[in-house]
């Protein structure tokens, strides 16, 4: 429970970034590490809440005050026992997950809540390095085969789970490495891409086989991969990417922000065949999308040598407090400001592109903006319209779009009949994860849409547990907040 007086006595902590001057001379991660004694301080706020709403604000229901508590105690092996009981990757969220589980801290109604996220990062890393992270694999087999095709945070948590229970798992995975928009989404400077080849190393090692640089629906047939294996998961995220269907939008320099970051990473990576290259360098920029992937776009063009960047968002600008109608303990849609954006972006909100402008050789040098704003009628979903007399040419070389992703991509479902949802999204139930065909499964991005790193692990574990069920007529896996492992 942390110290019984601490939250009333230490102040939230987290860790700082290195200058933003310094920071964007490469791409690696800035955080600057914390001293245990702060990271044990952190714990010490925890306050024994009687019901610890973080647990349901976390989508894995991680054992958050357990955990905080050992951190206090400085018991740090036992605090990443708990934490690994939820969650395999913790090294992941640590560093990534927006952390919907501080909004729900009961701290936070009235002060600044704990700081969760940071130190499961520190747990995981002290985890790491004094070896107590090892590979763990299943004392028997089971004689079952399971297929998982995607390599994102929802088909390696699958994998390590269904490989857990004893079924012989191979991963497969398009890309040249697995990991998913963790490897070729995420930028390096968020999380260095060691941190996943450390994790990779110890499924490996358990007994996961994975197979890159093989697409299931075109270099495999989906219905022939159902023949060799006794059940198959589909985590293969949400890929199709929303377009701006507007004049000029095949322009040269109007790019799609995963062209962008995927070729980004692949350079960071070291690969030097990238095809024709997307570059940011002395260019003025303007990121359309005012999400994660703007923020990445954004910190990336930056690390390139971007002349300036803008950021365009079409919804009106939030307030930095808890808009009053999304009460405590649940998400709250504020203004969130990324390290990123505070590298030197400008930011407009209310804003719709609607033309990019060319040069005569086809390559973009501005684009059409106007005003909107949102109009609402009783009983209507609300309205976008444009304020007149609100027009505006910008300069711009390089446009990238980052509004977000529409669905799955829906080859696979074509060939083995799968339904989709009405959100283009493969159709499974939360409370199983089974499409409508026996012994294929669906989880993370590919089934509830594009979301988090958390809930994909989360799905990952879920639908894990539904299909060592349907092999075996039972399963011991753990659900949502269970737990493997006895708590402190
Ligand atoms: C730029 C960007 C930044 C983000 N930042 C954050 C963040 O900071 N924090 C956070 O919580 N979330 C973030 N997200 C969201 C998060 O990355 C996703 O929600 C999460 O990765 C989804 O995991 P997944 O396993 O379902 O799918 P993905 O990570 O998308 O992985 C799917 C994998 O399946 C592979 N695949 C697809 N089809 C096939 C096929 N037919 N055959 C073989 N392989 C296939 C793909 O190549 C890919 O590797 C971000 C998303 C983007 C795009
Ligand atoms: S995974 Fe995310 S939501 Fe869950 S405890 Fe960690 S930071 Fe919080």
């Amino acid at each position: 429970m942390g110290k019984i007086t601490g939250f009333l006595e230490i102040d939230r902590k987290v860790e700082s970034y290195a200058p933003v001057e310094e920071r964007i001379k490469n791409y690696r991660e800035f955080t600057l590490p914390m001293e245990e004694k702060d990271v044990k301080d952190q714990g010490a706020r925890c306050m024994d809440c009687g019901i610890p709403f973080c647990h349901s604000g976390c989508p894995l229901g991680n054992l958050i005050p357990d955990f905080n508590d050992a951190v206090y105690r400085g018991k740090w092996e036992k605090a990443s026992e708990i934490l690994h009981s939820t969650n395999n990757f913790p090294e992941f969220t640590g560093r990534l997950c927006p952390a919907p589980c501080e909004e729900a801290c009961v701290l936070g109604i009235n002060e600044d809540p704990v700081t969760i996220e940071n130190i499961e990062k520190n747990i995981a890393e002290t985890a790491f390095k004094k070896g107590w992270i090892t590979a763990k694999p299943p004392l028997e087999r089971t004689g079952k085969k399971v297929a998982v095709v995607g390599s994102g945070p929802a088909g390696l948590a699958a994998a390590q789970q269904l490989n857990r229970a004893g079924h012989q798992v191979t991963v497969f995975e398009r890309d040249e490495k697995p990991g998913g928009l963790l490897r070729y989404g995420i930028p390096d400077f968020k999380m260095e891409k060691h941190v996943i080849d450390r994790r990779l190393e110890l499924l490996k090692e358990e007994g996961i086989e994975f197979k890159c640089g093989v697409h299931v629906g075109k270099d495999i047939k989906a219905d022939a991969l159902k023949n060799d294996f006794d059940a198959i998961v589909l985590t293969g995220g949400a890929t199709v990417r929303r377009k701006l269907p507007i004049e000029g939008a095949d322009l040269k320099g109007v790019v799609q922000a995963m062209d962008f970051l995927g070729q980004n990473n692949r350079r960071v990576d070291g690969i030097k065949d990238l095809g024709e290259e997307i570059l940011a360098t002395d260019k003025d920029v303007v990121v359309i999308g005012g999400g994660d992937t703007g923020s990445d776009c954004i910190g990336t063009s930056f690390r390139q040598g971007a002349k300036s960047v803008s950021n365009f968002e079409i919804m009106p600008m939030g307030t930095p407090d808890r808009p009053k109608d999304q009460p405590w303990p649940f998400w709250p849609m504020r203004l969130r400001t990324s390290s990123s954006h505070k590298e030197g972006a400008e930011r407009f909100f209310s804003i719709s592109t609607k033309k990019f402008i060319g040069d005569e050789k086809g390559n973009l040098k501005g684009l059409i903006t106007s005003e909107v704003e949102w109009v609402t009628v009783p009983g209507q979903r609300p309205q976008l319209k444009e304020v007149e007399g609100t027009e505006k040419e910008w300069k711009c070389e390089l446009a990238l779009l980052a509004l977000g992703f529409t669905g799955s991509e829906n080859t696979i479902a074509e060939q083995l009949g799968l339904e989709m949802d009405n959100r283009t999204n493969i159709k499974a139930s939360e409370l199983n994860y089974k499409t409508n065909v026996p012994g294929i499964f669906v989880a993370g991005d590919q089934r509830r849409g594009q979301s988090l790193i958390v809930w994909a692990i989360s799905e990952g574990r879920q639908a894990a547990h539904h299909i060592d069920k349907y092999l075996m007529g039972e399963s011991a896996l753990p659900l949502k907040g269970e737990g493997d492992l006895p708590r402190v």
